[in-house]
């Protein structure tokens, strides 16, 4: 049973279910009088360019999901594409070229490139990336800014996380919190948004010890691992929110009956489509949890509607001329 209550959230078992798909559609509502303010203005949409190497069928959909809510916010998207056994080089043209063209805003280059690219294609990519254009904020004059509390592109999922945690009105401010994962993606950048709102913050990650512990001290936990139902409800402090940024396909129906059990909603959707979602979190932590995300319908629709906000901001600013 779910009932509808205050804060864009829904009660379940206990745990108020914090709706990160609502909240994402709100962002979007705030921020198309802007889109509108800056066409007006500057005789032109804001312009997201898009690089999509290789034929990761995982990037394809994310990639038409992002141009999808783009143009349907009336962002205009630039998509170019490269295939697998493209040079590096090609990868960094395009960067540049976006980079020099006035009207692009924002760059985003889909991960993870090819293997062919090489082991630090990423991170050279990145590295190219104009900061003013940064609307991932991966480069490292972004991820440095993010660490002085500087102005400027933050990651789109922890940012996501962190405009979830202030609709639902969560105390943050002195609190504890435990972030498991620390990626330059999600972890890294999420300890720090925490620790600029006056969190006490703890990083885990895989040589942690004795991580359900120190994960149960948390009033904020946010699981960012990449590993399905790995945090149990021994991980969780009886009244915390719990933050499960984790997106894992299961394709094992043996799999999908130990998480969710028999019965399960899941495993019915399981038994139509072959495959199912979970988060980095198991449903039985939705018991002790005060408030929790749901995987699909959480973290993940702010991460789009939060890249959709980085684009708009970063097509004011260069339109002001402050970047
Ligand atoms: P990474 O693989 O880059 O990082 C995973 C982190 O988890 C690492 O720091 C790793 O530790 C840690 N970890 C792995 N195993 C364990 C373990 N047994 N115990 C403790 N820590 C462990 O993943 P990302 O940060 O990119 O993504 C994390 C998850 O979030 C994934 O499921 C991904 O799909 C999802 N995601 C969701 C998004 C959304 O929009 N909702 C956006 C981005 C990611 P170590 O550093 O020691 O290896």
């Amino acid at each position: 049973m779910q009932a509808a209550v205050e804060g864009g959230a829904v009660e379940r078992e206990g745990a108020r279910l914090l709706d990160g798909a609502a909240l994402s559609q709100a962002i979007r509502e705030r921020l198309a009088p802007r889109v509108e303010a800056f066409i007006a203005a500057a005789g032109r949409p804001p312009t997201l360019g898009l690089l999509l190497a290789g034929n990761d069928p995982g990037s394809e959909i994310y990639v038409r999901n992002k141009i999808r809510q783009s143009e349907a916010l009336g962002i205009a998207t630039d998509l170019r594409r490269l295939p697998a056994t493209a040079p590096f080089r090609e990868a960094l043209d395009i960067v540049e070229e976006f980079n020099a063209a006035d009207a692009v805003d924002g760059i985003l280059v889909q991960s993870p490139l090819p293997a062919g690219m090489g082991a630090d294609a990423e991170a050279r990519v990145f590295d190219a990336i104009s900061p003013a254009k940064d609307v991932d904020g991966f480069s490292p004059v972004s991820a440095g800014r993010l660490v002085q509390h500087r102005a400027g592109l933050v990651p789109c999922t922890p940012a996501g996380v962190m405009a979830l945690l202030d609709h639902a009105a969560v105390d943050i401010a002195g609190r504890r919190a435990v972030v498991i994962g620390r990626s330059d993606i999600v972890g890294k950048p999420m300890a720090l948004l925490l620790l600029h709102r006056h969190a006490t913050v703890t990083v885990c990650h895989s040589r942690t010890v004795d991580l359900p512990q120190v994960a149960a001290a948390a009033d904020i936990l946010v699981a960012a691992i990449g590993r399905p139902a790995f945090v149990t409800r021994d991980f969780v402090k009886p009244g915390a929110t719990v933050i499960d940024v984790g997106i894992n396909a299961l394709t094992d129906r043996g799999e999908v009956v130990a998480i969710f059990g028999p019965g399960s909603k899941k495993l019915a959707a399981f038994e139509r489509r072959g495959r199912v979602l979970s988060g980095d979190v198991h449903p039985d932590a939705a018991a002790v949890a005060g408030a929790i995300t749901p995987v699909p319908g959480g973290v993940g629709p702010l991460t789009i509607a939060q890249l959709l906000s980085n684009t708009v901001r970063a097509a004011e600013d260069r339109q002001r001329g402050d970047s």
